[in-house]
């Protein structure tokens, strides 16, 4: 299989079962400079929306390559090591998309363009739309999340509330906790209140578990995030606790991991476990791969939380 340049994974999700990623911008355009990033700092956050890369050319490879992965995942997923939703072409590529495949299509969103019309209107056509709100007023956003200066959690708020009325698909709202940062008693009750307003099929909570952007970024505990999904659920709003990686899955079918271990890294660090569940093979023979590509220079091992991650060069 040729490099892809678009398409990743396909990676086990408990929300999207394997989901095959589709990256549709450079790596770190993106509206916010999160401290839990697992790609890295944005150098210049920007709201600035542009065909970074072209519908045509995603649809193209798309097109191509689906057949080899259409069994091997369960969803197609917009992302990117960056904002998907800056893609001034996203109208195009989930049409494009929608128009090859019946395989429900989800976008992972950091929600600060919902307000805008036409991202607001594109949202609209996906299956699965995954928002992240990890904070609500404008001071706990910019500790967390860094934003471009004219980004305002009010008309996140406001378009995110509106968009949950009027979508039909599945709406999961993710929030990250960082110790000391966002998980004051105030910010959780600030997010219930304004939470209760939106209407989702589940709010997910996680932490940090991959190398972060800023090295003073830390994880809040397991008993927190419990302890917060029970905060939710009493107030009748759906909740629940996620993982790193989800479920491992196991696949006999013939994989050029030479190729699809760089993709998968370019998106995120990954532990061997990680990448034994993503492609469905046993440790070994990931290792195996993985000390080439370590010796070929592609990939290189770091440390962090008492566990080795790889990353692409
Ligand atoms: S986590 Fe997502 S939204 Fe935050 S800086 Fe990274 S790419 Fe951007």
């Amino acid at each position: 299989m040729s490099e892809l340049k678009y398409l990743f994974g396909p990676a086990p999700s408990r929300r999207l079962g394997r989901s095959l990623g589709i990256n549709i911008v450079p790596a770190k355009i993106c509206s916010l400079d999160c401290l839990y990033c697992e790609v890295g700092k944005t150098k210049t956050t920007t709201i600035q929306r542009k065909p970074y890369y072209k519908a045509s050319d995603i649809l193209k490879e798309f097109k191509e390559n689906f057949n080899k992965f259409e069994d091997l995942c369960d969803t197609v997923t917009v992302t990117g090591a960056g904002e998907p939703t800056l893609n001034s072409e996203l109208d195009k590529i989930i049409t494009g998309i929608k128009e090859l495949t019946d395989k429900p299509c989800a976008i992972l969103t950091n929600t600060t363009t919902i307000h805008i019309q036409e991202v607001y209107e594109s949202l609209l056509k996906f299956d699965i739309v995954v928002p992240s709100l990890d904070a609500v007023t404008n001071d706990i956003f910019k500790a967390v999340n860094l934003p471009e200066k004219s980004i305002d959690t009010a008309n996140i708020i406001a378009g995110l509330e509106k968009f949950s009325k009027e979508y039909t698909g599945k709406l999961f709202v993710e929030i990250l906790f960082c110790k000391d940062v966002n998980d004051s008693r105030e910010n959780i009750d600030n997010i219930i209140k304004v939470l209760k307003n939106i209407k989702c099929s589940k709010v997910q909570l996680g932490t940090i578990h991959r190398p972060p952007a800023y090295s003073t970024a830390y994880p809040v505990t397991d008993e927190f995030l419990l302890d917060t999904a029970k905060d939710l659920l009493m107030n009748n709003i759906p909740a629940e606790v996620t993982g790193g990686f989800a479920s491992v899955y196991k696949s006999s079918a013939s994989l050029n991991l030479h190729d699809l271990i760089p993709s998968l890294l370019k998106m995120r660090p990954c532990t061997l476990l990680d990448m034994s569940g993503v492609f469905g093979k046993n440790e070994r023979e990931i290792k195996e791969s993985v000390n080439k590509l370590v010796i070929e220079n592609k990939i290189k091992a770091i440390e962090y939380n008492h566990d080795t991650y790889y990353t692409i060069i």
